[in-house]
C-alpha cells in the first residue's frame, strides 16, 4: 500500500488482519471494542488491491460504510457488487457473504457489527482465486 494513501486515510491503519481470516494484506483498527451496551463493535478496515476478508456470516448483522476505493461485496449465491466509496452495505444476520478491494484499488470501510452471545463474526473458508476473478469481469463496467 502506498505511504500516502494510509497517510491520507481518516484513521490510523491498525494491525494487519489474521491471514486464517483474510487473504492478502488487510489492516484492521479497532475504534470502539464495545460501547456500554455491549451491543455493537466499530473497526475500521483498509484492504490493499486484491486482498479480501474469507466467507462469513454475522450472528446478527453488519452495516459497512465505503470511505476510500473500489471494492466488492458478494453474497453467496448473488454477482458481485462493486462499491466505492460513500456506499452503505446492510448485511443482514446470518447472511454468507466476503468483502474485499478490487484488483486495481486499495479500499476501505468502516464496520459497525452487532454482537452477540453467539459473537460478532462466524469466518468460513477462503474465497477462492477463482471466485474472485469471477467478480473482475464487472469492474470494468464501472472503473
Ligand atoms: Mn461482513
Amino acid at each position: 500500500m502506498k505511504t500516502s494513501e494510509i497517510q491520507d486515510s481518516i484513521f490510523a491503519p491498525g494491525e494487519k488482519t489474521s491471514p486464517d481470516y483474510f487473504t492478502g494484506t488487510a489492516l484492521l483498527n479497532v475504534l470502539v471494542p464495545k460501547d456500554e451496551t455491549g451491543t455493537f463493535t466499530i473497526g475500521n478496515v483498509v484492504f490493499e488491491p486484491g486482498s479480501r476478508t474469507n466467507w462469513h456470516t454475522h450472528p446478527a448483522g453488519q452495516i459497512l460504510l465505503i470511505t476510500s476505493g473500489t471494492g466488492f461485496y458478494q453474497e453467496k449465491g448473488k454477482t458481485a457488487r462493486v462499491i466505492t466509496k460513500g456506499d452503505v452495505i446492510v448485511i443482514p444476520s446470518q447472511l454468507e457473504h466476503w468483502h474485499g478491494a478490487a484488483s486495481d484499488s486499495s479500499f476501505s470501510h468502516i464496520a459497525i457489527t452487532n454482537t452477540t452471545e453467539a459473537g460478532a463474526v462466524k469466518w468460513l473458508a477462503p474465497v477462492t482465486d477463482e471466485e474472485y476473478r469471477n467478480c473482475l469481469g464487472h469492474e470494468t463496467r464501472f472503473i
